[in-house]
């Protein structure tokens, strides 16, 4: 236990909880979050604390989960693991690669708990590629009253579970979908805007992982080829996959290696970061009105271009169909509310639906209610789950309670 104050990772929020709990056991949680409700003090759980959106601050308890890891068991027939919420996607990697197994997909760090990045719709790029909630087959969940239950693949919760938050409960280990190993072969290379945007639907649709950055390079360990002489250079990073035999390659920008030696790069905080995700066949005018955007705020770091499958989650940022998601970042410290309000303003209409952990100041109910079609059944089971508001702090009580 430890009575200090919690910072996420960008050190933009933070709170002096009652306690900083470091869980080592399902029972230990089960008691803690029992106490907490009936003494009604608000429980968070949290993972490795890298979302930038208000979801973990509190008076009550902060419940970290980092302890709580590893691979539980392995499905081989079905390329099925269950694995324990804190596990980090970094110690994922190596063990499944051993058994034969991998990831579907990764986002662009991982340092990010399984269990963390589940819960806010954490993704990577591949138009044939889920979130990773998508690949969430059942879950075991600790809810408020302190009872542990199953919630299995035809369990009517589990879309709702998706992307929850840590609101529906803390989430103690996942069953998640693999597939057999593959290797990544990358190609890292500068592009002119007009050949990507021209070539768009080719491109996301012909590798299973296309992605591109528009603007000035930013701070990313990858090794990349020579910048171009433009002040708005388009970087493009495509992932194809080869035969897991295949010999590895190091050549810089050229790497043929394990996909989770691939994904993952490495960032320097602090900053803040809003990453709206709008309908796949809108992508090219929401990308220009992006790049508008971006002309009115000069000093923003490059615009940050995705794809993903759509999935089932109740609050999906993919509305259920295929979306492109737009990243944007500004250096914290400045006053970002004007860029984040303009950003909304210009992607509205097509909607925008925000990554939920990467928004520094959430929006209205209103707002989420018109662009998640769930929204209200969302909240008729977290009130059934929840029923004393145990995991709601004070932003998600706002728009859930
Ligand atoms: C440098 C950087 C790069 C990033 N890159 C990407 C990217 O490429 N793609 C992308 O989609 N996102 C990206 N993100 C965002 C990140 O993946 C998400 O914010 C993710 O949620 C972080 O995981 P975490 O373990 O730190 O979760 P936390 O931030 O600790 O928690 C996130 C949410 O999950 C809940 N939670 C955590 N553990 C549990 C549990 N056991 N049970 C129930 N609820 C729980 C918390 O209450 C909270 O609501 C990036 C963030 C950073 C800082």
């Amino acid at each position: 236990m430890n009575n200090g104050t919690w910072r996420n990772w960008a050190g933009t929020e933070s709170c002096r909880p009652e306690a900083i709990v470091k869980a080592e056991s399902v029972e230990q949680i089960s008691e803690i979050v029992a106490d907490a409700t009936r003494r009604g003090v608000t429980v968070r759980p949290v993972g490795s604390g890298h979302s930038f959106a208000p979801l973990v601050p509190t008076d009550g308890i902060v419940l970290d989960l980092s302890a709580v890891s590893g691979i539980e068991s392995l499905n081989h027939s079905s390329a099925q693991a269950t694995v324990r919420a804190g596990t980090k996607i970094a110690d994922l990697g190596e063990p499944l690669w051993d058994e034969g197994l991998c990831l579907r997909n990764q986002g662009a760090i991982d340092a990010q708990t399984i269990a963390g990045a589940i819960s806010t719709s954490t993704h990577g790029s591949g138009l044939g590629l889920k979130l990773l909630s998508g690949e969430v087959v059942g879950a075991k969940v600790v809810t408020s009253s302190g009872e542990v239950e199953m919630i299995g693949f035809n369990d009517p919760r589990l879309p709702a579970l998706r992307a929850s938050m840590g609101m529906l409960g803390v989430i103690v280990s996942l069953d998640i979908q693999l597939e057999p190993k593959f290797k990544l072969r990358e190609t890292l290379e500068f592009r002119p805007l007009t050949e990507v945007l021209e070539r768009w639907d080719e491109l996301t649709h012909n590798h299973r992982h296309f992605s591109f950055v528009h603007g000035q390079q930013y701070d990313m360990s990858a090794s990349l080829p020579p910048l171009p002489e433009t002040s708005k250079p388009t970087l493009v990073r495509i992932f194809d996959e080869v035969d897991p035999d295949t010999d590895y390659d190091g050549s810089p920008a050229h790497r043929t290696d394990r996909p989770y030696r691939i994904y993952p790069d490495q960032y320097t905080p602090p900053w803040e970061e809003v990453e709206p995700f709008v309908p796949y066949n809108t992508a090219l005018d929401a990308i220009q009105s992006c790049l508008h955007v971006l002309e009115r705020f000069p000093d923003t770091f490059p615009l940050e271009v995705r794809t993903a499958a759509g999935d089932d989650a109740w609050l999906s940022p993919t509305g259920g169909d295929a979306a492109v998601s737009l990243n944007t970042v500004r250096t914290w410290g400045n006053d970002n509310r004007a860029f984040f309000r303009a950003m909304e303003e210009a992607l509205d209409p097509f909607p925008g639906r925000p990554h939920w952990g990467k928004q520094p100041y959430l929006r209205t109910a209103d707002f989420y209610r018109s662009v998640y079609p769930f929204w209200d059944d969302f909240i008729q089971l977290r009130r059934q789950m929840d029923p004393s508001g145990t995991f709601l702090n004070a932003p998600l009580r706002r728009l859930f309670d």
